[in-house]
C-alpha cells in the first residue's frame, strides 16, 4: 500500500542482476547508445571479475548489434528464457536480435510493452554485477515502464551541449527523479572537434551547455567526449573504442571518472 500511494508499482528485480544502471537522452543521435556501450566495456575493463551485461531496449532503432557487432537470434534455455550473445566478454541482448535487421518496427503500444516485457524478464543473464541499459531516447512509455518495472540504481543522461539536446535532457532528468531513479550524472557528448591537419578546435554544438545544465539540476558532468572520427568509425565497425582504443585516454575522459565516483 505504501508503494502505490507513492505512485510506483511494484518492483522486481531481474533475476540474478545485481546492478542496473541505465543510459538515456532527450533527443536522438546523441550519442546515447556509443555511451552505452563504452561504459560497459569501461566497467569490465575496470574490474575484470565483474560480469557485465548490456541490455538495448531501444526497440525502435536498437544499434547494440552493429556497435557490438552481434547478430542471430538468441537460443533458448531449459526453462525457454533467451541466452544473451557474447562478444568482448559483455552479454548482450536487444530487440535487434529478435527481429530482422532492415525490418521497421510498426507496432502498437501494447505489441512494445510486451517486447519491453520479454527484453526485461525472459533473458537468462545468468549472474551479472551490472547490467547496462540503453533506453530509447526521449520520455515515453518505454523509460516509464522500464523504470518502474525494475529497481535500477542510476541513470547517466547523454546530451550534445546544444539548446534542443539540453532541454530533452532536463526533461529526462525530471522524470527519473519523478519515478524515484537516482540520476548519477550527465555525459556531455561532441562537445568539440579538433582538425586533424590544423589542430584547430571548433565547438560544432557549442560548448559548455551540459555543464550549465548540470549546474541547474544540481548533477555532475560524468564525461566531456569529443567528436572524433575515431569514435564514429568504431561505432560502425562493431569495435567500440574503449575495446578497440584503451589507451587513448584523450578520447574516453570521463567513463573511468564515471565508474570511480560511483
Ligand atoms: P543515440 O544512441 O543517442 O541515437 P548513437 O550512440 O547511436 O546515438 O550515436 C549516433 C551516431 O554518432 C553514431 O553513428 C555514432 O557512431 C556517432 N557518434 C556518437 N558519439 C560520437 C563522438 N563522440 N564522435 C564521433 N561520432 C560519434
Amino acid at each position: 500500500a505504501q508503494i502505490m500511494a507513492r505512485g510506483l508499482p511494484k518492483q522486481k528485480p531481474i533475476e540474478g542482476v545485481k546492478q542496473v544502471i541505465v543510459v538515456a537522452s532527450g533527443k536522438g543521435g546523441v550519442g546515447k547508445s556509443t555511451t552505452a556501450v563504452n561504459l560497459a566495456l569501461a566497467l569490465a575493463a575496470n574490474d575484470s571479475s565483474k560480469a557485465i551485461g548490456l541490455l538495448d531496449v531501444d526497440v525502435y532503432g536498437p544499434s547494440i548489434p552493429k556497435m557490438m557487432n552481434l547478430k542471430g537470434n538468441p537460443e533458448l534455455s531449459q526453462s525457454n528464457l533467451m541466452r544473451p550473445l557474447l562478444n568482448y566478454g559483455i552479454a548482450c541482448m536487444s530487440m535487434g536480435f529478435l527481429v530482422e535487421e532492415t525490418a521497421p518496427v510498426v507496432w502498437r503500444g501494447l505489441m512494445v510493452m510486451s517486447a519491453i516485457e520479454k527484453l526485461l524478464r525472459q533473458v537468462d543473464w545468468g549472474q551479472l554485477d551490472y547490467l547496462v541499459v540503453d533506453m530509447p531516447p526521449g520520455t515515453g512509455d518505454v523509460q516509464l515502464s522500464v523504470s518502474q518495472n525494475i529497481p535500477i540504481s542510476g541513470a547517466v543522461i547523454v546530451s550534445t551541449p546544444q539548446d534542443i539536446a539540453l532541454m530533452d535532457a532536463h526533461k529526462g532528468a525530471e522524470m527519473f527523479r519523478k519515478v524515484h531513479v537516482p540520476v548519477l550524472g550527465l555525459i556531455q557528448n561532441m562537445s568539440v572537434f579538433q582538425c586533424p591537419n590544423c589542430k584547430h578546435k571548433t565547438h560544432i554544438f557549442g560548448a559548455d551547455g551540459a555543464r550549465k545544465l548540470a549546474q541547474t539540476l544540481d548533477l555532475d558532468v560524468l564525461g566531456d567526449i569529443p567528436l572524433h572520427l575515431s569514435i564514429r568509425e568504431a561505432s560502425d565497425t562493431g569495435q567500440p573504442i574503449v575495446y578497440s582504443q584503451p589507451e587513448s585516454d584523450e578520447l574516453i575522459p570521463g567513463l573511468e571518472a564515471l565508474l570511480v565516483s560511483h
